[in-house]
């Protein structure tokens, strides 16, 4: 399906890592049948740079085409119909490469092992018994060119991998191992977020296929195997109300416009880029509009951060340490702020002109 020589190779064994430059078509095999809500797909469905309709739709320059298998998106009415790429990309008969995505975190089958199943994607068309996610993941992602991990429970296990959960659950990275290898020569790729920035999935959504395409590096990722532009800084840093922070001005409750620490913001030591870019189309960003920051990104994710709404402990002490230099800077900002808020004194109507002009001035 490509336009060179390693094109022709790609058609008969998609997705080999010797053949990861020039795929100019593939599929987008989307599995949200892990311990999910659905959030992410929901999300996704809110981009704009690019949108999901610019991506299917081929209008951007450069790209491989894409084929967009995801049930929420599926023009199919369910069923084998919509199972039927996902089949033939067990049986490698896939016309092109794929990208798997998993949305959602991966429940533990072997402390079940016989004994019912966790969750499912279809049933075994000769036994009729449920599919179970696992089988799909083992079936799939060592033949998929890449592996995205959708989301904060398919990145890291999220909400339902919380201490005392009955499944076992765990991320992606956890389940295949943090050294596994795609087709196309990546790790596992973590978009995290609960759910994702979807402008922050899409993007790098992009760059994996530009890197399919042959004309991009692949995406930089961190030791979490986040991308690292969008997830290099911390909410703090990016925060409408860090110079209520540095005044020291905290809010005692929700209805304030200050700086959330005391009231239960993790913003300073978690990595998201949410405050920067909102949760949709710039809209929004947790603590910009009032809402802690519960670390939702993070691997350590719940537990980490709970209780919710208590203020972290690292907060009282940097909070106390910064109280004397905010209070001074606070105070000379403000008599500056009161001396620049006046106009100068030459702005008048009057007979005289007072401005300094001087009409005998020579070179
Ligand atoms: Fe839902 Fe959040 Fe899990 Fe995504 S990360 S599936 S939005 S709970
Ligand atoms: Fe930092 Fe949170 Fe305060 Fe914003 S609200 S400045 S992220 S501590
Ligand atoms: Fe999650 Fe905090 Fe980012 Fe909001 S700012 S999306 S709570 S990590």
């Amino acid at each position: 399906m490509t336009t060179d020589s390693s094109t022709a190779e790609v058609s008969e064994e998609p997705g080999r890592a010797e053949d990861r430059q020039g795929i100019d078509e593939i599929h987008i095999l989307w599995i949200s049948e892990g311990m999910s809500c659905d959030g992410d797909t929901v999300s996704l469905t809110a981009a704009g740079q690019p949108s999901i309709e610019d991506l299917v739709l081929g209008l951007i320059p450069g790209l491989p085409k894409v084929n967009l298998v995801n049930k929420v998106l599926s023009p199919s009415l369910g069923g084998e119909d919509f199972l039927a790429p996902y089949r033939a990309a067990v049986r490698g008969d896939l016309t092109t490469p794929f990208i798997l995505v998993i949305e959602g975190s991966i429940p533990n089958q072997n402390i079940i092992e016989g004994d019912g199943y966790w969750t499912s994607f279809g049933n075994d068309p000769e036994t009729g018994e449920p599919q179970t996610l696992n089988w799909w993941i083992d079936q799939l992602a060592p033949k998929a060119w890449a592996v995205v991990a959708a989301g904060t429970c398919a990145t890291f296990g999220g909400i339902h991998a919380m201490a005392g959960n009955p499944t076992g659950c765990m991320g992606l990275a956890d389940y295949l191992g943090w050294d596994f290898t795609s087709q196309g020569g990546l790790p596992v790729v973590n978009v995290p977020g609960c759910p994702i920035q979807p402008e922050n999935f899409m993007e790098t959504l992009i760059w994996v296929l530009y890197h399919a395409a042959g004309s991009a590096p692949p995406p930089p990722l961190d030791h979490m195997l986040r991308p690292q532009w969008l997830f290099g800084k911390t909410v703090h840093e990016g925060c409408d109300r860090g110079s209520y922070y540095e005044q020291a001005s905290f809010a005692k409750d929700y209805n304030s416009p200050k700086c959330l620490v005391k009231t239960g913001c993790w913003g300073p030591v978690v990595n998201c880029n949410v405050p920067k870019r909102g949760w949709m189309a710039g809209i929004g960003g947790c603590p910009n509009v009032g809402g802690i920051c519960i670390g939702c990104t993070m691997p350590g994710f719940p537990d980490a951060f709970m209780p919710f709404m208590d203020e972290p402990p690292g907060g009282t002490l940097s909070s106390l340490a910064i109280k004397p230099y905010g209070a001074v800077v606070r105070r000379l900002r403000g008599l500056t702020n009161e001396l620049v808020n006046h106009e100068p004194k030459w702005r008048h109507n009057k007979r005289k002109l007072t401005s300094g002009y001087d009409p005998h001035w020579r070179p």
